[in-house]
């Protein structure tokens, strides 16, 4: 079977990794000339909206998916007109505008903090006034990794961040004070089977996430069985097929949804090594139409550290008991992820391992 992947970034390689030793093959979709998909997989180079690639991408292709939420519904309508494409579009299009997505939340019983939509100065000011400071600004669209956020503390903060983030509608939340954060992934089958991974203990700086624990520990149990339930009803409610990731604060014991990817996760790369069968082989898997695999821990709990901006010393990290290395085979710059370390099972005092407190600095 030949898979088609829009976006080929690490998700897709990871994708591919997983998906090669079950006999499948990939094509890649990306604008960009050079990709870390491109190592596993065929690689069509185009804009997302060009029409004559996009058919020659889907031609002969079995099944598709994308690995990157930000994928114009235009482009998505289009090649579903020509091949399945799992999970459809109504994930993407609940997934892409915050507002949408806070609403499908309410409307499949999660619990969401406070928001307001604003479309105008006026109405931001207004939303700020009516949720209390501090709180979050965020674009509706196309923010990712904090990008396109800004925390007001202040009343004198609103008119810069008003331009700061291009004067385009926003969401307004209040600023939570969480006592910790924690995703949770399920992955649901063509014929509507479901299994869900750990509930996964996240730590972000800056928006971006650096760590992740699984089984995350510390946390009342009917947390875990909560955000199971939860995952449930986003899968069902979009008749989804493949990985879905939800993104909750815990805050006074309660989980409160703050964003879903419709797609495999940072905060499930643990799984590779840590689960049964990984989110990517569960994901492809789905689209593929083939069965779930079991999705409990392999072997005890594990770590995974993001590997953020500078490429390290692989000789000293692979030095570390028990670590394995995802290196994404991307030029490094400030702030880029490029890869990152798993710890199965992780030694006693990891975090201050001269390798790996490098990556946390
Ligand atoms: P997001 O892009 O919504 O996932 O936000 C990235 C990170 O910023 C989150 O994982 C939190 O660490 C932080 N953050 C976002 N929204 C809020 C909020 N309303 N209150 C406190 N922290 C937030």
């Amino acid at each position: 079977m030949l898979i088609g992947v829009l976006g080929g970034g690490q998700l897709g390689r990871m994708l591919a990794l997983a998906g090669i030793p079950l006999g499948l093959r990939f094509r890649f979709f990306d604008p960009a000339a050079e990709c870390p998909a491109a190592a596993t997989g065929e690689h069509v180079r185009a804009d997302w909206e060009d029409r004559a690639a996009l058919e020659t991408f889907a031609q002969g292709l079995d099944a598709a998916t994308f690995e990157f939420e930000n994928v114009p519904a235009s482009t998505l309508a289009f090649l579903g007109s020509r091949v399945p494409v799992r999970p459809g579009p109504l994930a993407l299009e609940k997934g892409q505008d915050r507002l949408d997505e806070k609403r499908f939340f309410e409307s499949c019983g999660l619990s969401v903090h406070p928001y307001r939509s604003a479309s105008t100065l006026d109405e931001f000011e207004r939303a700020t006034r009516e949720i209390g400071l501090p709180c979050v600004a965020k674009t509706r669209r196309m923010g990712y990794d904090g990008k396109g956020q800004a925390v007001i503390r202040h009343a004198s903060e609103i008119t810069p961040a008003w331009h700061a983030l291009g004067e385009r509608p926003l969401l307004v939340e209040q600023f939570i004070p969480f006592e910790s954060e924690a995703s949770i992934i399920g992955v649901r089958g063509v014929g509507g089977e479901i299994r869900t991974y750990p509930l996964t203990a996240n730590v972000h700086r800056g928006g971006i996430l650096r760590v992740s624990s699984a089984p995350a520990t510390g946390l009342d149990p009917s947390l875990e069985r909560a955000a199971a339930t939860h995952v449930r009803a986003l899968l069902d409610a979009l008749d989804y097929v493949g990985v879905l990731a939800i993104e909750f604060f815990v805050a006074q014991g309660r989980l409160l949804a703050n964003e879903f990817a419709p797609r495999v996760h940072n905060s499930g790369h643990w799984t590779i090594e840590g689960a049964c069968t990984s989110q990517f082989e569960n994901h492809v898997r789905a689209v593929a139409g083939l069965p779930l695999g079991d999705a409990s821990l392999r072997a005890g709990p594990c770590v995974m550290v993001n590997i953020i901006g500078e490429r390290p010393d692989a000789q000293a990290l692979l030095g570390v008991p028990g670590l394995h290395l995802h290196d994404y085979g991307k030029a490094a710059r400030p702030g880029r992820k490029i890869g990152h370390a798993t710890l199965l099972p992780p030694p006693a005092g990891w975090e201050r391992h001269p390798a790996v407190a490098a990556l946390l600095a």
